[in-house]
């Protein structure tokens, strides 16, 4: 079997652009463009290019991005007051601040001083009690992306035995919801599993967000299975690379696909729909504010 290739990139192009029309309607209809406010603290490299990425994003969908860069040294209650004030801003509609924060920030401080309306990454506590409960909130957009990818694939998830490997906040322990509330049998892995590899020879559906490269090996994909591979991580550079290594997921892609029915590729499978579903999230914002239904 040879997997088909899931083209993240190309789902998550059809996303925004639908996005860009529904923007069009608020301005002609509701004379108003929604607003994200991004906020980076420091100069991380690699939050650099996902902020950059975030921006042009949102303004290619013809959203209006607003962009705060506060220096390394930030105190918490500076980054505090700068958040209690785009609570406050009424053309803002969603609040992204990138993380990881530099050490004397509280993260959790941060995250749940976001208003739960503004939260678009869905990281804060009203929204994590939401979706845990079944309600209507924000969803965190790396495993609603992941969600849209397995949906348009399999049509119903119903009865699938789902293996997410890792159990962060921000991945693993949303998508573990995310499928239970899709019908899914979900187990959840992580650094203290016993036998993994049995686990997910019996999955007929694997989620991997570790951040180790290869470590889901080939052999342990059940005939069929559907791969969704989260990781994102560098190899150190080879000669002739231009000082940049390959990206690469978590998943020994070349063997799984000789066993799985289908598999996200890295990169161009769930990162541009991480980015795609903080658009959806930011017009879904947007329009819940102000009452608008545009569905
Ligand atoms: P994290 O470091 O917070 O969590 C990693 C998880 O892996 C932990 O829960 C840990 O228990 C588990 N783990 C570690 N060793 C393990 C082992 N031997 N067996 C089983 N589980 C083990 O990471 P995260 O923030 O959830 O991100 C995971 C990966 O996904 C990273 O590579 C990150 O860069 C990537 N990521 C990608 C996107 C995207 O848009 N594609 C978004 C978020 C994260």
């Amino acid at each position: 079997m040879t997997a088909k290739i899931i083209d993240g990139k190309a789902f998550a192009n059809n996303l925004v652009s639908d996005l860009a029309k529904k923007v069009k309607i608020l301005e002609s209809k509701y004379q108003f463009k929604p607003g994200l406010a991004v906020v980076l603290v420091g100069n991380n490299p690699a939050s650099e290019v996902y902020v950059k990425n975030k921006i042009k994003q949102t303004e290619n969908s013809g959203m209006v991005s607003i962009e705060h860069r506060l220096p390394e040294t930030t105190s918490q209650k500076e980054l505090l007051n700068l958040i209690t004030e785009l609570n406050l801003d009424n053309s803002i509609d969603g609040i992204l601040v990138q993380l990881p924060l530099p050490k004397q920030i509280n993260e959790n401080a941060v995250i749940n001083t976001i208003s739960a309306e503004k939260d678009v990454d869905g990281f804060n506590i009203i929204n994590a009690g939401l979706l845990a409960t079944g309600g209507d909130g924000l969803i965190p957009c790396t495993p609603l992306g992941c969600l849209l990818l397995l949906q348009d694939y399999l049509k119903d998830l119903t009865g699938k035995n789902a293996v997410i490997i890792g159990r962060s906040n921000i991945v693993g322990k949303p998508m573990a919801q995310l499928l239970t509330q899709s019908h899914c049998t979900v187990t959840i892995a992580h650094s203290k599993t016993i036998n993994l590899e049995n686990l997910c020879k019996n999955a007929d559906i694997i989620i991997a967000a570790v951040g180790r490269p290869k470590f889901v090996q080939g052999e342990w994909i059940k005939k069929g299975a559907i791969v969704i591979d989260v990781g994102i991580n560098r190899l150190p550079p080879v000669e002739g690379e231009n000082g940049k290594g390959k990206l690469v997921g978590d998943v020994d892609f070349e063997r799984a696909s000789k066993n799985a029915s289908a598999i996200t590729p890295v990169p161009g499978g769930v990162g541009p729909m991480t980015i795609a579903c903080l658009l959806k999230n930011t017009v879904t914002a947007a329009c819940k504010r102000r009452k608008i239904d545009l569905t």
